[in-house]
């Protein structure tokens, strides 16, 4: 069993989304283990993305994750970083494969409604972020 932690990021909040992508969760043998709706501030979402705080769209995408509310989960099940990274598709929306969340709903490279820890380090900083033990179902 593996853990990661998944965002409904504002754009799918806003646009009536959120059934939607934990159905496909659902779907696909995919726990939620934790759940919270939060709005970040924005040290929150510079904290979160600090590994891409040189990147030329750091900026931009700190503003687009504290726009409005996002959903954050804890996600668990076999080989789950990567099993939700392919429900998820590709960055950017036009080169994610077909039945994928980001290539059904995503409308730019950065308004791509999800977020999926990327390793189990990752997942382990990133759950660690929002949610502590008592809060994670076990
Ligand atoms: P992910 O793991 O698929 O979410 O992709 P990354 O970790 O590379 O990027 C984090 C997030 O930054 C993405 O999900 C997008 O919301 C945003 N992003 C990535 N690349 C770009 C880009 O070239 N331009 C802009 N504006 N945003 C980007």
């Amino acid at each position: 069993m593996e853990r990661t932690l998944s965002i409904i990021k504002p754009d799918g909040v806003s646009r009536g989304i959120i059934g939607e992508v934990i159905k496909r969760l659902e779907n696909n043998d995919i726990s939620v283990k934790a759940m919270k709706m939060i709005h970040m501030t924005q040290p929150q979402a510079e904290g979160f993305y600090a590994v891409h705080k040189e990147r030329p769209f750091f900026e931009s995408l700190t503003a687009f994750m504290t726009s409005g509310p996002v959903v954050v989960m804890v996600l668990e099940g076999d080989n789950v970083i990567s099993r939700y990274r392919d429900l998820m598709g590709a960055t950017n929306f036009k080169e994610a494969a077909e039945g994928t969340i980001r290539r059904d709903f995503a409308t730019d490279i950065e308004k791509n409604v999800v977020h999926g820890s990327d390793a189990p380090e990752t997942a382990a900083f990133e759950i660690g972020y929002f949610f502590n033990s008592f809060e994670i179902i076990s």
